[in-house]
This record gives C-alpha cells, sequence and structure tokens, in this order.
C-alpha cells in the first residue's frame, strides 16, 4: 500500500472523542478547575493552535500530490494519533475526576494527575521535631475522600507502622505515593486505580495528633522526595504553599 493511501485511510477515520484534543501537545499542560469549564467541551469547535503533528494531520496537500516513499510520515501520523486517543482518555479520566469530586487535576505529558484530598496544608517535607518527615500533611474531617494522585497499581493496603493504615500506589514510571493514617482503604492490592479514583478516607490511625492525610512520593529509586515540587512540575499547587513558605503548627 502506498503512503498516500495508508495517510487517506487514516484520516478519513472518524474520531468524534478525540476531535477536541487533536491538537494538543504530549506535554500539553491543562488546568482544568473544579467546574471542568476549562475543559474542551465535545460539542465545540477544536482549537485553533497547531501542535504536534499538525502539519501532517491538517495538511492541505491532496493526498495524491504525497511522495509515496514518505513512510516515516504514515509513522508520525499513526503515532499522533495514539498520542491523540491518550490524550482524550486521560482526559476523559479527569472528568470523572473531578465530576466525582477530586478538588484540582492538570493533564501532565499525557497524563492525569490530581490533588489527592482537600483539606488545610499543616505541615512540610524536612526536619520536623528533631526527625525527619518524609511527607506533606493536608488536614480535613474523618471521612474526607483521599484520591489516586494518578493512575497506578495498589502494592499495600491495611495496617502500618507508624501510618496506622495506609494506602501505597505504584505508577506507570517506577515512582510510588503513598497515603497515610487513614481511616478505611477502598482498594485491594493488586488492583488498577486511575487518576483521581477515591482509594481512601481520611482519618487519625497511627502516630497521628489529628485527622489529616499524609502523603509522600518515592521516587522510581525508592528515593522520599518533597511532594510539593513534585506535585507542582506536574500543576498541582496545595493551597498554602505560596510563596510566604510552608507553615508547620
Ligand atoms: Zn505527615
Amino acid at each position: 500500500m502506498a503512503a498516500g493511501q495508508s495517510l487517506a485511510s487514516l484520516w478519513g477515520q472518524s474520531h468524534p472523542v478525540d476531535e477536541p484534543y487533536a491538537n494538543l501537545s504530549t506535554n500539553a499542560m491543562i488546568p482544568v478547575s473544579t467546574t471542568t469549564e476549562a475543559l474542551p467541551d465535545d460539542t465545540g469547535p477544536a482549537p485553533a493552535q497547531p501542535a504536534i503533528g499538525a502539519s501532517q494531520l491538517r495538511t492541505s496537500q491532496p493526498v495524491d500530490s504525497l511522495d509515496p516513499g514518505e513512510d516515516v510520515d504514515v509513522a508520525n501520523l499513526t503515532k499522533a494519533v495514539d498520542i491523540g486517543a491518550k490524550i482524550a482518555q486521560q482526559a476523559n479520566v479527569l472528568r470523572q475526576a473531578l465530576a466525582a469530586g477530586a478538588p484540582q487535576g492538570v493533564l501532565f505529558q499525557g497524563a492525569a494527575y490530581v490533588l489527592p484530598t482537600t483539606g488545610r496544608f499543616t505541615s512540610g517535607f524536612g526536619a520536623r521535631w528533631g526527625v525527619t518527615h518524609y511527607g506533606i500533611d493536608l488536614a480535613n474531617s474523618i471521612g474526607t475522600p483521599i484520591y489516586a494522585v494518578t493512575d497506578g497499581v495498589v502494592t499495600e493496603s491495611g495496617p502500618a507502622s507508624g501510618f496506622g493504615m495506609w494506602v501505597v500506589l505504584q505508577h506507570p514510571d517506577g515512582s510510588h505515593s503513598v497515603y497515610g493514617h487513614i481511616n478505611r482503604s477502598l482498594v485491594t492490592v493488586g488492583e488498577k486505580v486511575t487518576a483521581g479514583e477515591k482509594i481512601a478516607e481520611m482519618g487519625n490511625r497511627g502516630q497521628s495528633t489529628g485527622p489529616h492525610l499524609h502523603f509522600e512520593i518515592w521516587t522510581p529509586g525508592g528515593q522520599k522526595i518533597n511532594p510539593i515540587p513534585w506535585l507542582a512540575a506536574r500543576g498541582i499547587v496545595i493551597p498554602g504553599t505560596g510563596d510566604d513558605g510552608p507553615s508547620h503548627d
């Protein structure tokens, strides 16, 4: 089959769901409000700005004028279509998460991320009371929903020393997120979860002085890092962690 024919058949496919996201670049970061107004509407016009693969997708060349030898263009177009489909799928994940109550969500490099709970930022990462605090604390009432920060697989769920009860997720890049002091887990080990899925309820178990979520990020190598810049790099900013610095009350 000639490249032009492949291109024509690909372009001829109907992708009504993908269409609003066809122009998103792979590293597009789309801030989404809780009202979801910022997400492109399914029925709205496609955005006009060019992005990945746009020159191929939006070509005005007649199909019979394409060089049949340009197989690489077909490969790139196929890749662009795959990326567009993934972004559309992740945008749907995000839309569902926000509709279900997740407080803040973005698409970053084609993956959905959410703020893992709503609560008051009460403690940052680092030295605290003579020991290292390997996460951040977000305080709210017992039973407040806790959401998967991004897609992952449950690797721990249940009792944990110090944390009382915890959930640990492993993410596609090999990093882990940790949710400690929970009152109740809603997931089981081995279960796949999507970004913004409710995985636990906030609690006051273990070594805890009040109901809060203790949230950690472990790198693929197992190092516990400050979740605030990790989240910020993905477009998630925790209220109360601005320029005035974290509070330690
Ligand atoms: Zn903590």
